[in-house]
């Protein structure tokens, strides 16, 4: 049979209402994700949003205290952890350093009294398919972090799971490797199958790999859409916040569009200004950096949005530099613009943001009682 005929294809997982609570606070609070066979989904938030946790219940580590999880229609939880069939990946590789690479590879094989001559032919398949046919008989002590790595993610794979569960597999390597071992563990997954779900707190990690992406705050599922989506659609301002930059004002929409911001003005955009998606309660206007543009005070045009402070800092980051600006309020807001345009503002310089209205989003705010006199940028949303 070719390695293609004998592959279990990746199942689908339901994840119906789960919630698991430690004391009196839900570490997961009623989170439900319908996952399709072959996708790959990141778990995405920060920390103690409730990943580790969710991804523990899956995997079978942990129990639910509520809710159901269904692969491929049949309900998990009353099945044991060695009998769920899943392949898991964590940070700190797990491998056993007594063991050799094939030794390691081959471990949930003899566990399962798979024949050696069947588990040297898969755990060779194995190897081959992260990168590392030659590196069989190699100790756990002589790889590198990036090798290790790829060592779990075939000792994860040898036994063609129905689910590969991934919790920071990158988090202990460099920026390089990092980059390059996301690349890899995507194709890998496509070219296998494989349903995937991923835990990160890096929002680019997430963005680069994921079908989909489940955004948790707080144990509660924000959001769980495509990248595009998430980021261009955010559902409220956590969301907007957490993914991608963004400059954030929250207030209520006036009659003429515009929000009550303490030094500018910002508009809603047209399409929504008497739209019922805002209605009379308070929202997030948000904008991008990259759409915001930077002139000088009395310069913007008319019918844009804009608001004065000072420049209190210019920051580089490979072919775009980030302006950041201080209001007068306190708030910082940010512009991002193109490392190649000469540079026209410098520190300390009083300046005016601005930008075409239609470029904003309006959003819910996640937490309405916070906010109803709230006019400022929220500072968290500035992000590096
Ligand atoms: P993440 O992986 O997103 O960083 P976790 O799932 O590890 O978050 O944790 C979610 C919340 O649950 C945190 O507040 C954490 O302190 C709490 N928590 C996790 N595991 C336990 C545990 N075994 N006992 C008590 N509290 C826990
Ligand atoms: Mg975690």
């Amino acid at each position: 049979m070719s390695p293609a005929a004998d592959r279990a294809p990746g199942a689908t997982l339901d994840v119906r209402s789960i919630t698991k609570r430690y004391g009196d606070v839900p570490a997961v609070d009623a989170v439900s994700l319908d996952i399709e066979a072959g996708e790959f989904v990141t778990l995405l938030g920060a920390s103690g949003s409730g990943k580790t946790t969710l991804l523990r219940i899956i995997a079978g580590f942990a129990d639910a205290d509520e809710g159901s999880l269904l692969v491929d229609g049949q309900e998990l939880r009353s099945v044991p952890v060695h009998r769920r069939d899943i392949g898991m990946v964590f940070q700190n590789y797990a491998l056993f350093p007594h063991l050799n690479v094939e030794q390691n590879v081959g471990y949930p094989l003899r566990m399962r009294k798979v024949s050696a001559s069947e588990r040297r032919r898969r755990v060779a398949e194995a190897l081959e398919a992260v990168r590392l046919p030659s590196f069989a008989k190699r100790r756990i002590t002589e790889l590198s972090g990036g090798q290790q790595q790829r060592v779990a993610l075939a000792r994860a794979i040898v036994s063609r799971p129905r689910l590969l569960l991934m919790d920071e597999p990158l988090g202990a390597l460099d920026r390089n490797l990092r980059d390059a071992l996301q690349l890899e563990i995507s194709r890998l997954s496509r070219e296998l199958g494989l349903t995937v779900v991923n835990v990160t707190h890096d929002q680019e990690e997430a963005l680069t790999m994921s079908d989909r992406i489940a955004l948790l705050d707080k144990g509660r599922l924000v959001q769980f859409d495509s990248p595009d989506d998430l980021y261009h659609r955010p559902v409220d301002d956590t969301a907007a916040s957490f993914v991608g930059e963004s400059n954030i004002f929250r207030g209520a929409v006036r009659g003429d569009g515009s929000l009550d911001v303490a030094d500018g003005v910002v508009y809603s955009p047209p399409s929504l200004v008497d739209g019922s998606a805002v209605g009379s309660g308070a929202v997030a206007v948000m904008v991008r950096p990259s759409l915001v543009e930077i002139t000088l005070p009395g310069r913007a045009p008319e019918a844009h949005s804009r608001v004065d402070g000072r420049v209190s800092g210019i920051v580089y980051a490979g072919d775009s530099r980030k302006i950041i600006v201080e209001t007068a309020g306190g708030a910082e807001l940010i512009a991002r613009e193109n490392a190649a345009r000469p540079l026209d503002v410098g520190v300390g310089q009083p300046v005016t943001l601005h930008w075409d209205p239609r470029s904003s989003i309006v959003t819910r705010l996640a937490d309405e009682t916070a906010t109803t006199a709230a006019s400022a940028p929220t500072r968290k949303s500035v992000s590096a």
